[in-house]
């Protein structure tokens, strides 16, 4: 079989933006060199176009087992590789939630052969799988979490349970990553309301009935907690800029044990967008104002903030079309959130180098993925080609998710994912999927 050579692309990677070519050899890459020795080559010519490593989302909802009317690996993998994503995360609240080991394999047996993208699966963090879970060394486990399984089991938050929250971090090597809002204040401004408004009650309401300070408070407590332990704590998807300032500044995430994440969702909309959007934009933590978005912006940029990713979560259209109190949260992201991103580097908001590693690089620092996430000679050839003088409208006919809408249908984008290649393969080329799949289980090397 010929080696795959990608002719001078503009190379992003380790704050670095230079021209060079690639040759890629079984599925990794060979050689990063001005000159190419003679040989029998696949050629993309990539003059003009922009080479990353490929996104790395670790926060998705992929949905499969149990809610595959929703979503499935295979639809959401293939949305991901169109949007330039070559490796995601998947969390606990599919059904049966991954809450053991054996679902945890299962989740792994549905996803092998069936992926266009690598993955790896959290296990969901509770009050009594400590112990098994602890048990098993296995170099595809990472970390820990409780997101999303509080839609199965009420107060299921680690941060509103500080002694089990205390007890994973003490216990835990890996990262336990955690939603933090409090719900208890959330289930009493619901009620309200209720009282006031019933089934008419408005979308914009969810900013107010979420609102900064059950953020706030809770990413406090975490932290204090946290502080008291040795433990790794990464904060899922901050909303707020009060929160983004109670982290530290530093770029030297190997050396952090407490982490974050931001959402895309949270750095392209705001509250304002509640009036047009409505129940498509409603997601917990809740978007919120102009201020936060400028804020959360602006703590990524300075590294309070350490990865960005999109807790891509699809419902189906008539079930996000029902009232405020029965409309599932949750936003379909991860096709367009390398989009977004580089929309924000044309606004000068962000530069190239710091999407790159804020999306490729540390999701692997932080989590300890082996060999992906950086261009280098000897690692993967997970690697997404853009160009970034591209216009093309988000339409129903261009969305891969098996829900089939975006809230970012009829938006114009400048630029475009032209090539993604997974593992050395390409994965999707010039909107088109390839007929193979070739996502391979991620694995950890942990410090
Ligand atoms: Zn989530």
């Amino acid at each position: 079989m010929s080696k795959l050579l990608i002719y001078q692309p503009t190379i992003v990677n380790e704050g670095k933006v230079f021209v060079s070519n690639i040759i890629i050899d079984g599925g990794i890459i060979e050689r990063i060199t001005k000159d190419v020795p003679e040989g029998d080559y696949q050629t993309i010519d990539a003059t003009g176009l922009y080479l990353l490593p490929g996104i790395v989302d670790t926060h998705v909802h992929f949905r499969e087992p149990g809610l595959t009317h929703k979503a499935t690996i295979r639809t959401e993998s293939a949305a991901a590789i169109a949007g330039g994503v070559t490796s995601f995360i998947d969390m606990p609240n599919t059904i049966p939630n991954t809450t053991s080991y054996d679902e945890f394999l299962n989740k792994h047996r549905l996803a092998s052969g069936n992926s266009y993208a690598n993955y790896a699966f959290y296990i969901g963090a509770n009050s009594e799988n400590q112990s098994e879970i602890l048990a098993h060394e296995d170099p595809r486990i990472f970390g820990f979490t409780d997101d999303g399984l509080y839609f199965t089991n009420t107060r299921s938050l680690l941060v509103e349970q500080p002694e089990l929250l205390e007890h994973w971090l003490r216990c835990s090597s890996l990262p336990v990553s955690i939603h933090s809002e409090m719900e208890e204040q959330i289930e009493k401004n619901l009620e309200k309301a209720r009282e006031n408004y019933g089934a008419k009650t408005p979308f914009f309401m969810h900013p107010y009935i979420r609102n900064e300070e059950v953020c706030v408070q809770a990413t406090t407590l975490a932290l204090s907690i946290a502080k008291q332990t040795d433990g790794k704590l990464h904060v899922l998807h901050l909303s707020t800029a009060k929160e983004a300032q109670l982290f530290d500044v530093g770029d030297n995430l190997r050396d952090k044990k407490i982490t974050s994440e931001v959402c895309v969702n949270h750095l392209w909309f705001t509250d304002e967008d509640y009036m047009r959007h409505g129940a498509n934009i409603k997601c917990n933590p809740s978007i919120k104002s102009i201020e936060d978005q400028t804020g959360l912006l602006k703590a990524l940029n300075e590294d309070r903030i350490d990865i960005i990713s999109t807790d891509h979560a699809p419902h189906l259209e008539n079930e996000k079309s029902q009232d405020y109190f029965n409309s599932p949260s949750g936003i379909p992201m991860i096709q367009h959130s390398l989009n977004i991103m580089l929309e924000l580097a044309k606004q000068n908001m962000i530069s190239l180098e710091k999407i790159v590693e804020k999306m490729c690089h540390n999701p692997c620092i932080l989590f300890g993925i082996e060999n992906r996430g950086f261009v280098r000679e000897g690692y993967y050839a997970d690697l997404v080609l853009v160009d970034l003088q591209h216009e093309w409208f988000v339409t129903r006919e261009n969305i891969f998710y098996k829900c089939g809408w975006s809230p970012l249908e009829g938006e114009c984008f400048s630029t475009k994912v032209k090539t993604t290649i997974v593992n050395g393969k390409i994965a999707f080329d010039n909107d088109g999927l390839s007929d193979n799949l070739h996502g391979k289980a991620l694995t950890f090397k942990h410090k």
